[in-house]
């Protein structure tokens, strides 16, 4: 994610009844068309006055709070945030019928940490559904080993030595239009839906990242 100021809205990788009946393709237009929409809007309304931010990319925006004058920064955190984790979660996610279970060292990493895919699965579910209000159930890379994480809004697990790979958004606009108040039905179903071959790119990618 190279881009600056001006953030545009990245197409989805894939049409809007893609990953029915999952996701519906009414709540995927309103997900990316409005809710994603609306995050790249306000993110580029609020850098707009600072001319001294728009050379710096969303991870930089996101990760060197020196730079970032206080005036701006809770709405960069909000809508860099909103901006940064909707790319991620569209991005990792692809049509049931073409997604494929991990394989190589990516299937290795994830026996390490969680001893089985089932209990990642658990564990990765557990905190979808204990984040309490809004937020994501995340997978991360951390000082070369995977955790499982919750965060609350659009934080980010962006840091030092931690790197966002797989987040399931359990805002409630991610699923409320199809599962009301059923989140659980709503984890269960999309754990079908992970495109494990863009989560293992960007777990490549941390191999010899500066940090
Ligand atoms: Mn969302």
């Amino acid at each position: 994610m190279n881009e600056t100021y001006p953030f545009s809205l990245e197409p989805l990788p894939y049409d809007y009844d893609a990953l029915e009946p999952v996701i519906s393709a009414e709540t995927l237009q309103f997900h990316h068309d409005k809710h994603l929409a609306t995050y790249v809007e306000k993110l580029n309304k609020a850098l707009e006055p600072y001319k001294e931010l728009h050379s710096m990319t969303l991870e930089q925006l996101l990760t060197e709070p020196l730079t970032v004058p206080d005036s701006v920064k809770t709405e960069i955190k909000n809508n860099g945030g909103g901006v940064y984790n909707h790319q991620l979660y569209f991005r990792c996610m692809k049509p049931a019928e073409d997604s494929t279970p991990p394989t190589g060292p990516l299937k290795t990493m994830i026996d390490t940490a969680f001893g089985s895919f089932d209990t990642f699965v658990r564990d990765l579910t557990n905190a979808a559904l204990t984040q309490f209000g809004s937020g994501y159930g995340w997978l991360v890379e951390h000082d070369g080993m995977l955790e499982i994480k919750k965060m609350p809004n659009q934080d980010v697990p962006l840091g030092k030595n931690i790197t966002p790979l797989l987040p399931v958004d359990v805002w409630e606009h991610a699923y409320y239009l199809q599962y009301q108040n059923r989140r659980m039905d709503y984890v269960n179903n999309w754990f079908c839906l992970i495109n494990w071959d863009y989560v293992e790119q960007l777990l490549e990618n941390t191999k010899g990242a500066v940090k």
